[in-house]
């Protein structure tokens, strides 16, 4: 068994929709090594081997895992978080067992849409960045034309909760982001604390 406890640490209000939650699981032990065994046998996942972070997409879900955490996005409550936790966790536990049956994928999968991304923007279209629309950041951000940076806008404490989601949105597709923002997240999951 590779994974045998999780607990859940935070409830937050989610991003995407206000009257769903977001959850923060701490784990009992190391899961990334299965990574690359979910990744080739679930569709739609985003791996990003270095951050040591997969993505699973479910029914209009996220769920991101971590060496020592998961993340879940889009919760209706706690009770259905526990659900999708027991769910992953049995999931782990089998796909690591046959682990040994399984061609492993590294390759990073799907790719961040641009209205991912323009959901998490401030969405003011102040046009501080050069783009006239919050849109057209998103689009040649996906495209790796600018950088998050240049959303000025984004890095207030007002988009502080959206921004941290973006970044593990990012990171968990391959994207870089400055360590210098990263040190300034104290609570970022993605590759800053425990990866
Ligand atoms: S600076 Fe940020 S908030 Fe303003 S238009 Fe660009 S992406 Fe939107």
């Amino acid at each position: 068994m590779l994974l045998n406890s999780y607990k859940i640490t935070r409830t937050l209000p989610c991003l995407a929709d206000p009257e769903k939650i977001r959850v923060i699981a701490e784990i009992s032990d190391e899961i990334h090594e299965v990574f690359p065994y979910l990744n080739a046998t679930l569709k739609g996942c985003i791996y990003n081997h270095p951050a040591l972070t997969l993505t699973i997409k479910k029914d209009g879900k996220l769920f991101t895992l971590h060496a020592h955490h998961i993340t879940l996005a889009k919760i209706e409550d706690e009770k259905e978080a526990e659900e999708i936790l027991r769910w992953l966790r049995d999931l782990i536990n089998e796909t690591y067992e046959k682990r040994d049956h399984i061609e492993p994928n590294f390759s990073k999968g799907a790719e961040l849409k641009a209205l991912d991304i323009y959901k998490l923007l401030p969405g003011t279209s102040c046009k501080k960045c050069g783009e006239l629309t919050c849109l057209a950041f998103a689009v040649k951000l996906v495209g790796q034309e600018i950088e998050i940076t240049k959303c000025i806008p984004l890095f207030s404490e007002e988009y502080q909760e959206k921004r941290k989601v973006l970044f593990e949105l990012l990171q968990a597709a391959g994207y870089d982001i400055p360590q210098m923002f990263l040190k300034n997240e104290e609570d970022l999951d993605v590759g800053v604390k425990g990866a």
